[in-house]
């Protein structure tokens, strides 16, 4: 961590008690590694180039990392990059909000002989940014186009793996997405300060460069029905994420200043990209000199923590009902969040909201753990009379997504989907009931991780690529 990014100064006394607070100057923009060429060249080296490389058996991509590792401890940065690029439509982004510690780096031969992982991900991230930076990522070029056409619903990470492999592969493709912005939550849901927004811009002007075409603020069931675009296509893939928040449905859950996670994160993060916010500006989603407390456990609660501790909270206090060890967010974040002064208030679930008009204290109780349930975690169960109040200005839920109900709005009761409201669709071809329309990312697998929606991104492009191939039309649908 450079020099600049390690002055902290003392927040003053009246932040969270016990912890010392700490707070990164300018704002915490940054949480990296400025990844220097010489520490990227150490890592890069520690590799062991072990028989089994358990770091690419677990990465989701089975991303080469032994190879580019190597080429990059040669220095030969250009192929590393070329080699990074081959598996993984955003190296970059990967190399920045994987959670490593699950995934490669986790699986690091040399983490398990208790030596510490080569840190896979900043070497990724590094490799990408010298690369851009050297002017080596160019946009598709097409010289003999077909003459057929892809619709793409959702242009989060899913989407846009599909259409650039679609791309590449000479098709026609068109995005469509109800956000005014491309890049679905890595724009909206994820804080610039783990994923800075000009790194996701910089790869969506890309792919326009390239030649897909992008149709913002196109919601389909509102613009055009399922059955209508696709009469405009010679396949469509839907890749709409999950995005209906689950609720807590107690006693005051209607006071004000009680917001959805996502309603709080978009804002912050529309801010950040220049956007006039109102409800930010007169104060409503801003956790400025507020007792914040937020509910839930999993990495949008974190990401939740740490953007209300950066808009200068009074508090900021995390309410979940299990213990650290059993909690779904990535270790490294919640130690991220310790560090900067969250409170963490284990085995704890709120009760009721607790407030005239507005929300002024959540009314919790304390929690022990139970048996294990059918997936073998330990049940949370309430501690009779153990109740105990925490003062409250803003209340924020981050307890998951859920799929909206995606038959209805796009208007086509024959689109299958599974009791969660998942897509269903043929495991190995990735088309859902409807022939000819496929499906990737969280709206198969339910909330999960941008490496996964990439993955599903890549493999839905290769079976559409086969189905087209297949069927052998040969006339553009698409204007
Ligand atoms: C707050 C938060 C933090 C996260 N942090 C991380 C992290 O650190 N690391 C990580 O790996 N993962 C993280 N995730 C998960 C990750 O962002 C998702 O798994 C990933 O973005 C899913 O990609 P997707 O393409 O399937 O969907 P999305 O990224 O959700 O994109 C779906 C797109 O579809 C569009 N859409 C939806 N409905 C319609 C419609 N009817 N018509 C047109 N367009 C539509 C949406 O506008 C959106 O742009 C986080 C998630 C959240 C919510
Ligand atoms: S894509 Fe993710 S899991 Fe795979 S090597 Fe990169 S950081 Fe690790």
């Amino acid at each position: 961590m450079t020099d600049k990014m390690l002055k902290f100064v003392e927040l003053d006394q009246q932040t969270p008690p016990k912890r010392q607070v700490k707070k990164r100057l300018e704002d915490f923009k940054e949480i990296y590694d400025e990844f220097i060429h010489s520490k990227a060249k150490e890592q890069s080296s520690r590799c062991s180039q072990c028989g089994v490389p358990f770091c690419q058996i677990h990465c989701p991509l089975n991303n080469n990392i032994p190879d580019w590792l190597k080429l990059a401890a040669e220095g030969r940065l250009q192929e590393a990059s070329e080699l990074a690029h081959s598996t993984n439509n955003m190296p970059e982004v990967c190399g920045r909000i994987c959670p490593q510690d699950r995934l490669c780096e986790g699986n690091c031969v040399i983490e398990q002989s208790g030596h510490g992982t080569v840190t896979i991900g900043s070497v990724e991230k590094y490799i990408t940014d010298n690369a851009w930076d050297k002017g080596w990522i160019k946009p598709i070029k097409i010289t003999n186009e077909i003459n057929r056409s892809v619709g793409i619903i959702g242009a989060g990470p899913a989407g846009l793996a599909c259409a650039e492999e679609l791309r590449k592969n000479r098709y026609k493709v068109t995005i469509y997405d109800r956000y005014d912005r491309p890049g679905g939550l890595l724009i909206y849901g994820i804080p610039n300060f783990k994923l800075e927004k000009f790194v996701v811009e910089r790869r969506t002007k890309l792919l326009k460069e390239g030649g897909i075409k992008f149709e913002q603020n196109f919601e389909v069931g509102r613009n055009l029905s399922l059955g209508e675009l696709k009469e405009k296509h010679d396949a469509l893939l839907i890749a709409t994420g999950v995005y209906k928040p689950r609720e807590v449905n107690l006693s005051g859950h209607n006071l004000k200043n009680i917001f959805p996670a996502m309603q709080f994160l978009t804002a912050s993060n529309r801010k950040g990209l220049g956007d006039k916010v109102e409800d930010f500006d007169n104060g409503q989603l801003n956790a400025y000199k507020k007792n914040v407390v937020v509910v839930g456990g999993g990495d949008t609660a974190m990401d939740c923590v740490r953007t209300a501790i950066r808009q200068n909270a009074k508090s900021v206090k995390c309410l979940y009902r299990r213990d650290k060890e059993n909690m779904p967010g990535s270790a490294r974040e919640v130690y991220n969040a310790e560090e900067e002064g969250v409170e963490f208030i284990w085995l704890s679930n709120p009760k009721k909201f607790i407030g005239s008009e507005k929300i002024k204290s959540v009314l919790a109780e304390k929690i022990k753990l139970g048996d294990a349930d059918s997936s073998g975690r330990k049940k949370p169960v309430s501690i009779p009379n153990s109740e105990f109040e925490i003062k409250a200005d803003m209340v924020i839920k981050a307890l998951g997504f859920d799929p909206e109900n995606l038959p209805k709005l796009f208007g086509d009761p024959n689109l299958n989907i599974s009791k969660w409201g998942t897509i269903k669709i043929n495991l190995k071809s990735m088309e859902t009931s409807i022939p000819g329309i496929f499906a990737a990312g969280d709206i198969v697998r339910g909330a999960s991780l941008v490496v996964w929606a990439i993955r599903d991104g890549r493999d839905a492009a290769s079976s559409i690529l086969k189905y087209l191939e297949s069927k052998k039309i040969n006339r553009t649908k698409a204007a």
